[in-house]
């Protein structure tokens, strides 16, 4: 098992790839796009049905302290 694994980024441990809408199947991160005030707009594509879906994710040492 890599080490990577044991120490993710800390921008990703917030949001958890989402189930496709359409086939359940697992979602890929492909893209983040950086927004005002520190949020994101995640990009995650389906990799069965290479649906598109977008996340916005807020700052979350903003949000979870708050
Ligand atoms: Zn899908």
């Amino acid at each position: 098992m890599p080490e990577a694994y044991a120490r993710p980024e800390p921008s990703l441990i917030p949001i958890l790839r989402p189930r496709c809408p359409l086939c359940q199947g697992r979602m890929m991160l492909i893209r983040i796009e950086p927004r005002q005030n520190g949020a994101d707009l995640r990009t995650f594509e389906c990799s069965t049905c290479e649906h598109i879906y977008n996340v916005l994710a807020e700052d979350p040492t903003k949000s979870t302290e708050a």
